[in-house]
């Protein structure tokens, strides 16, 4: 969605490419700087911190830079819980790095939206990859985008349960945001098919995270348990990615 003029926050920055990436650049370096410094503290095992989960940088992943940027104001009130289904689950850390092409190039180039949509991806590999980052505007859960924390366990979880090192990646990720004020410390754990009709994040991992803290098992698609505050309109959003310019085959795609 190229061209904003309501939205508040917003960074659009189409000319200035340069501008942009340097932005970027800066708030990931931040969030490693951070992630870094807080992983070398003792471990606070009231935020569940576990050490050896890493925080990748766009730039290590080599994404392409976002058509634009939309921030939101945090702290996020969710996180929500994906698997990617496709790609499949990646092991090695060239692999994740490749998923995590494949999804940006799936979403931005095919689907047109500005960026990969997921805040963050976690590989099989136990590594962290950023995606668009806390507190910026995703497009992976309608009328949840502008206020969660997206993350996606790459892989196919449908019978399968991911790899310890990916889950305890995902949590160290949930409890970093909350421990750096990204995420609010009363979030809201939720698996997509909560907030929309899929079966993402697969059954067995809805399952494993329906056991973590946080869970909120009231909020379910197309029952009138909690219906969120209408979020601001967002005329032609690709961050709520409701219209499909082409039918799909029927996968649970994100
Ligand atoms: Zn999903």
């Amino acid at each position: 969605m190229g061209d904003k003029t309501s939205g508040s926050t917003a960074i659009s920055v189409a000319p200035q490419a340069s501008e942009l990436q340097k932005e970027f650049e800066e708030q990931q370096l931040a969030t490693i700087c951070g992630y870094t410094q807080h992983m070398q503290q003792p471990q606070p095992s009231s935020l569940g911190v576990e050490g050896g989960a890493r925080l990748l940088a766009r730039a290590d992943w080599g994404a392409r830079l976002p058509k634009s940027v939309e921030h939101f104001e945090g702290p996020a009130p969710y996180v929500i819980i994906h698997h990617s289904y496709m790609p499949a689950a990646c092991f090695s850390t060239a692999d994740c790095m490749k998923s995590m092409r494949d999804m940006q190039d799936f979403h931005q180039l095919e689907r047109g939206w500005n960026d990969i949509g997921y805040s963050f991806g976690i590989g099989g590999d136990g590594m962290i990859y950023t995606g668009r980052g806390f507190n910026v505007i995703g497009a992976h859960a309608p009328k949840y985008n502008d206020k969660s924390v997206g993350i996606v366990l790459i892989g196919d979880w449908r019978t399968e349960l991911p790899p310890k090192q990916m889950l305890d990646a995902a949590k160290s990720l949930i409890a970093f945001g909350v421990f750096k004020g990204y995420i609010d410390p009363a979030y809201k754990l939720l698996g997509h098919k909560q907030v929309r009709d899929t079966e993402c994040p697969g059954g067995r991992l809805f399952q494993e995270i329906s056991t973590w803290p946080h869970f909120n098992n009231s909020i379910r698609f197309n029952t009138t348990t909690e219906q969120p505050a209408q979020v601001q309109p967002q005329p032609q959003s690709q961050s709520q990615p409701q219209p499909q310019p082409k039918p799909l085959p029927v996968v649970p795609r994100v």
